[in-house]
C-alpha cells in the first residue's frame, strides 16, 4: 500500500493515527535540530518532522532530499505547536518513522509553486512538471467538471452523445484543413474536420433527434492568444427545431454550467440583440455588454461643419466616458495614440470636455462654439463632468476603432468586472459576406445555414439584404457559441451553393452526399456548437485557451514538449507518394 491517505487530507481529528503518505518532495528546511519536509500530491501539502537527536539516519535521509524527489513515508499524525492556517493540513505533522525513496529527481527548471519563475516556453517544454502546479491543475479540473455537467444536462435532455469521424473531407467553415495524406488511396488526402457539421446534419436526416459531442475540430489558421490549431467544442443539433427552441435549451445549459460549476445563478433570460443593433451600438458582433457608453451616430449632427475631417466622413461615431472631464492633457494624448495604433486603425481622436463648471474645451474649439458643442454633448447624452470620444473615417473600420475605444475605456474605468457576466444572443446576422478578393458572396456562418422566411425572396434581387436564422452566445465580449437553424431542401441547398459561387459540378463533388439525403425526408433541423476552451477559461478567469488545455500547443502551432510537428523518414513520404519541394527559409 503506497498511502493510506492523500497528502490533503489529514487534521486535528487524525493525532495519534498511523498514516502512509506518498508524493512529491515540495521544500525541506532543517531548524533547530529538526527538518521539516514539506510532501506534496495533487490534494494538497502536509508537513513531515524529522528529529536529529533521536532520529539520526532517518534525518540524515530527509535532510538528502532534492526537490520533486518521490518519497513515501509511514508516520504518527501530531498536533503543530506552530500552525499554519493557510493551509488545510496546517494544524497537524507527521511524525516520520520510515522513509522510501520511490524516485529521485532532477532539480527541476522551474519552481513548482502557484507562482512560478518559469517562462511560458519553458513551462510548455516541462509541462508535465507544470501540471503539477496548483493552478494548471485546478483550471483543468474545472474544464473536467464543465464537460462533465454537460453531459449530465444533455443527457438529462434526452441528447445522444454519438462520436464523429475524424478523417473526412474538406468542412466549410471557411479556415484552412489540416490534410492527411492516404497511403492506400495514393494522391489523396483526408481532411481532419473543422467541425462535424455535416455528420451531425446527417444525423437528424438518420432520425436521432438530439445529437451531442464534446470534439476535438482543427483549423488551420494564425494564432492568437484565444486560438488553438486544435480545440474543442461542444456540438449539438436539434430536429424539428425553430430558432427560440435551440436558444432556450442552450441557455438553460449554460446556466445550468454556472451553477453547478461557478456557483452563479443566471436568473434573467439572455436578452437577444440584433446583428445590425449590435453593429450600430457597438461597432462589434461580439458586444461587451458589461457596461453601457453605447455609440451614438453623429455624421448628420456634423453636415456643415466646415471641419472636412468630420463633414466628409463616411461614418462618425462617439461614446461617452462617464465623470471623465478630468482627464488630463497626457491622458488624452495617449487615448489619441492608442487610437492610432495600427490594430485600432484611425486616423485621429476628437474629445470634448463638459466641466464641472459648466465650460466645455474640445480639440475642434476652432471650428464650433460652445453652444455648438453643448448640444452635441446633450446629443449623445453627455452630462456635466462627462468625456465625449468621437472618431470619424471610412465605416466600417472607424466603428471597429470606435469598439476599441470603448473597450479600452471599459478597462480604464474598471467597467469590465471578471466577477460579473453579461451573456447575451446576437441574432439575425446577415446570411452571406462580400468579399471584395474574390468578388463574391462568402457564407458568414457557414453554407448550410438558413436565410429567414421572410426574406427568401431577397436572394435573387439583393442577396447582401438577406438575413439568416443564425445566432451567437456572446458572454462579456467573447464569442462563446453560434449556430444557426439549417437548410433542409435539396433546391434552396442547391440554390445557395450556386450563390456562393460554386458550379454544380463543385457542389456535387464536395457535398453531393448532403444534398442527397436531403432528398430522403430530412426533417427541419438546427443546433449551435460552442468553444469549450473558451468558456473554460472564462469560468477559470484567465484570458488564454492555453491553461485549460493540458498539452497546449504554442503560437507557431508548435508542440515545444514533444517537438512537433517535425520532418519524416524518406521511406514513410516514399510509400505516400509525397515529393518535397525545395523549402525556402
Ligand atoms: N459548425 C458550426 C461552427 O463550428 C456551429 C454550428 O453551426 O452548429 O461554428
Amino acid at each position: 500500500m503506497y498511502r493510506s491517505h492523500t497528502c490533503g487530507e489529514l487534521r486535528i481529528e487524525n493525532v495519534n493515527q498511523k498514516v502512509t503518505l506518498s508524493g512529491w518532495v515540495q521544500k525541506v528546511r532543517k531548524f533547530g535540530g529538526m527538518t521539516f519536509v514539506d510532501v506534496r500530491d495533487r490534494y494538497g501539502v502536509t508537513q513531515l518532522v524529522f528529529n536529529e537527536e533521536t532520529q539520526k539516519d532517518l534525518c540524515g535521509k530527509a535532510n538528502g532530499l532534492g526537490r520533486e524527489y518521490v518519497i513515501q513515508v509511514v508516520g504518527t499524525v501530531a498536533e503543530r505547536s506552530n500552525k499554519n492556517d493557510k493551509i488545510p493540513t496546517g494544524e497537524i505533522e507527521i511524525l516520520a518513522e520510515e522513509l522510501t525513496i520511490l524516485n529521485a529527481s532532477e532539480v527541476p527548471p522551474f519552481t513548482i509553486e502557484d507562482k512560478t519563475d518559469g517562462g511560458d516556453e519553458l513551462r510548455m517544454k516541462y509541462r508535465y512538471l507544470d501540471l503539477r502546479r496548483n493552478p494548471v491543475r485546478n483550471n483543468l479540473i474545472i474544464r473536467h467538471k464543465m464537460g462533465f455537467e454537460v453531459r449530465s444536462y444533455l443527457n438529462d435532455q434526452d441528447f445522444i452523445e454519438t462520436e464523429t469521424p475524424v478523417l473526412i473531407k474538406s468542412t466549410p467553415e471557411g479556415a484552412r484543413d489540416f490534410v492527411v495524406p492516404s497511403r492506400m488511396n495514393p494522391g489523396q488526402f483526408y481532411a481532419l474536420p473543422q467541425s462535424p457539421q455535416v455528420f451531425k446534419q446527417l444525423l437528424m436526416v438518420g432520425g436521432f433527434d438530439r445529437y451531442f459531442q464534446i470534439v476535438k475540430c482543427f483549423r488551420d489558421e494564425d494564432l492568437r492568444a484565444d486560438r488553438q490549431p486544435e480545440f474543442t467544442q461542444i456540438d449539438c443539433e436539434m430536429a424539428f427545431v425553430e430558432q427560440d427552441d435551440v436558444l432556450n435549451m442552450f441557455e438553460g445549459m449554460v446556466k445550468h454550467l454556472f451553477k453547478t460549476v461557478k456557483g452563479v445563478e443566471l436568473t434573467n433570460a439572455f436578452p437577444h440583440m440584433s446583428y445590425e443593433d449590435a453593429m450600430k451600438y457597438y461597432g462589434s458582433d461580439k458586444p461587451d455588454t458589461r457596461f453601457g457608453m453605447k455609440f451614438t451616430e453623429l455624421k448628420e449632427a456634423f453636415a456643415g461643419c466646415g471641419f472636412n475631417v468630420l463633414e466628409d466622413a463616411e461614418y462618425v461615431g462617439g461614446i461617452v466616458a462617464q465623470d471623465c472631464a478630468s482627464y488630463t492633457r497626457k491622458q488624452l494624448d495617449a487615448l489619441t495614440d492608442f487610437v492610432k495604433k495600427p490594430q485600432v486603425g484611425a486616423g485621429g481622436l476628437v474629445y470634448i470636455k463638459f466641466n464641472e463648471d459648466g465650460s466645455v474645451k474640445s480639440s475642434v474649439d476652432k471650428f464650433f462654439s460652445p453652444e455648438q458643442l453643448l448640444e452635441l454633448g446633450e446629443k449623445m447624452g453627455a452630462k456635466t463632468g462627462d468625456l465625449a470620444l468621437i472618431l470619424s473615417g471610412a465605416k466600417a473600420k472607424t466603428q471597429n476603432a470606435l469598439n476599441e475605444l470603448r473597450l479600452e475605456m471599459g478597462n480604464q474605468l474598471g467597467l469590465r468586472n471578471p466577477n460579473e457576466f453579461s451573456p447575451l444572443w446576437v441574432v439575425d446576422f446577415p446570411l452571406l459576406e462580400w468579399d471584395e478578393d474574390t468578388e463574391r458572396f462568402h457564407a458568414m456562418h457557414h453554407p448550410f445555414t438558413s436565410p429567414k422566411q421572410e426574406d427568401v425572396t431577397l436572394l435573387d434581387t439583393d442577396p447582401g439584404k438577406v438575413r439568416a436564422n443564425a445566432y451567437d452566445l456572446v458572454i462579456n465580449g467573447v464569442e462563446i457559441g453560434g449556430g444557426s437553424i439549417r437548410i433542409h431542401e435539396d433546391a434552396l441547398q442547391q440554390k445557395m451553393f450556386k450563390l456562393l459561387g460554386f458550379t454544380q459540378e463543385e457542389a456535387n463533388e464536395q457535398f453531393g452526399f448532403l444534398m442527397n439525403a436531403f432528398k430522403y425526408g430530412a426533417p427541419p433541423h438546427g443546433g449551435v456548437a460552442f468553444g469549450f476552451d473558451r468558456l473554460a477559461a472564462m469560468f477559470a478567469g484567465i484570458e488564454s485557451i492555453r491553461d485549460v488545455i493540458a498539452f497546449p500547443k504554442n503560437n507557431a502551432g508548435r508542440d515545444v514538449m514533444i517537438d512537433s510537428p517535425s520532418p519524416v523518414h524518406g521511406d514513410q513520404l516514399k510509400e505516400l507518394h509525397i515529393a518535397l519541394t525545395k523549402i525556402e527559409k
